[in-house]
């Protein structure tokens, strides 16, 4: 019998093997799976069921492995612009396709159970890379009512499928650390409870089980970085009612890791907690585990930030203070296309022990100053393009003004802040809730300057600037 610590590790290495190079990033569409979806109907080991359409005429399908006993249900992406684990279910559909060492893995998977696969629920959702339904509904608050589409078609296959096992599979905020620690939650785990009480009873308790195993396996590779969601109980979500109705459900939260923006590694452990998952199942393991130990997986607390600033000398006044400040980013969708830009936020100033950033730099000795506006007009952002953007940022310039603008459309990506048309610009200051423009000196020199939340090193010339913001008035 082969150990699950070795099974996984050997996934791990060979994950490459079996990654779909089809889906690199997250934003990806409908459109994009459907191919993926089609090949896999010229493979005898798969049953793919079209199962329904979304309200915007998409279709919702249904892929089905093994004859086994033992009925096994995944569904993800029901919140459109959470894309992680259906990158992974197209991983395990090539690891289940290949012919290779893992056969008699795939061999047992195929004779024990029999897994069902709902990838991409909210398709209408990711064509626009957001959360909700094409009716802006949120299709896990609807597992009561049922009014759209999207959720019928889930649970008429949930009810038609009576799986023993359900994962429920979703991506996380980037704030979550793992408990009071320093480190992002990379993945959390919920079994969510089926009453406000949050009782536990032999559905809720196998759940929980298997997140110890799933939780085991994943410690060999992210110590530190895995957590619990938060267990209130939501009468209108969809895992906390399949719970009540005697599925074993478990919700898998992918969160964030250092320097992982499209999530690729995230996506690398759904792809291995799953498929420890199913061979727990498959061999019963799970359930020498102690629901103890599920108790002891850290809670999600919100200690992270894209970017925290430490110790910096901020003078008010005829005074000095030394200050940290956090700072988050968020992609802000243009036109409900797949295009974003950023928004930073300046989130906390003051003491920020507790928190941890993705970016975390201590300026002890050096000064804070907000952002400068330049003096010149502009015409057009190309004339603006042609400028020496490190020459303005070396003198705290980190606005210009710029007229004649109808639009905004081409201004985001633009490496500076603009100051549009006939506003009058009034000086900037670093406030909580405002957006994070600033230079850090050090003795009288201009070393970094931070424009919308992104860091730029001027001594070394290192930093990406992914774009400014455009103000009418600031
Ligand atoms: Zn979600």
């Amino acid at each position: 019998m082969v150990l699950d610590s070795d099974f996984s590790k050997r996934l791990y290495q060979d994950y490459l093997m079996y990654r779909e190079n089809n889906l690199t990033k997250r934003r990806f569409k409908h459109s994009d799976i459907l191919p993926l979806i089609e090949r896999l109907k010229d493979k005898d080991i798969f049953k793919v069921n079209k199962v329904g359409e979304s309200v915007g005429g998409r279709s919702i399908n249904l892929v089905t492995y093994g004859e086994g006993e033992i009925p096994v249900f995944l569904w993800s992406q029901m919140h459109g612009d959470e894309s992680t684990a259906t990158m992974a279910i197209f991983d395990i559909f090539n690891f289940l396709s290949a012919n290779d060492d893992f056969n008699p893995c795939r061999k047992k998977f195929s004779k024990k159970l029999k897994i069902y696969f709902m990838p991409m629920v909210n398709p209408d959702g990711a064509e626009l890379f957001q959360r909700e339904t094409a009716l802006n509904i949120d299709i896990n608050r609807d597992a009561a009512r049922t009014q759209t589409t999207e959720a019928k078609v889930l649970f008429e296959v949930f009810n038609s499928v009576k799986a023993k096992f359900g994962f429920n599979l979703h991506d996380q905020d980037r704030v979550y650390s793992a408990g009071q620690s320093h480190r992002s939650a990379a993945i959390s785990f919920l079994a969510p409870p089926f009453n406000f009480n949050r009782d536990i009873n032999k559905t809720r308790g196998d759940a929980m089980k298997l997140i110890v195993k799933m939780n085991e396996i994943l410690m060999q590779f992210i110590p530190g970085h895995i957590a619990k969601y938060t267990d209130e109980f939501e009468p209108r979500a969809f895992g906390d009612n399949f719970q009540k109705l005697g599925t074993s459900t478990i919700l898998i939260e992918s969160g964030s890791w250092h320097e992982d923006p499209e999530k690729q590694f995230i996506r690398k452990l759904n792809f291995i907690a799953l498929l420890a998952a199913f061979k727990s199942i498959s061999d019963g393991s799970y359930k020498k585990n102690e629901i103890d130990s599920y108790n002891k997986i850290p809670d999600n607390q919100k200690n992270m930030m894209d970017l925290v600033i430490r110790n910096v000398k901020y003078t008010w006044g005829d005074k000095e203070y030394y200050i940290d400040l956090g700072i988050n980013r968020t992609e802000v969708n243009i036109n409900g296309s797949h295009k974003f830009y950023y928004e930073s936020m300046l989130e906390e100033i003051g003491d920020l022990s507790v928190f941890h950033g993705y970016e975390d730099y201590d300026f002890e000795g050096c000064s804070i100053h907000p952002g400068k506006i330049y003096g010149r007009e502009f015409e057009s952002p190309e004339e603006i393009k042609k400028i020496d953007f490190i020459s303005l940022y070396s003198q705290g310039y980190l606005f210009i003004k710029l007229f004649n603008q109808q639009t905004r459309e081409d201004l985001y990506n633009l490496p500076i802040n603009i100051v549009l048309n006939n506003s009058s610009p009034k000086s900037v200051v670093l406030k909580a809730g405002s957006r994070a423009n600033f230079y850090i000196e050090k003795n009288g020199q201009i070393e970094y300057v931070v424009v919308n939340g992104f860091m730029f090193n001027l001594r070394s010339k290192t930093g990406e600037i992914k774009n400014g913001l455009s103000f009418y008035d600031i």
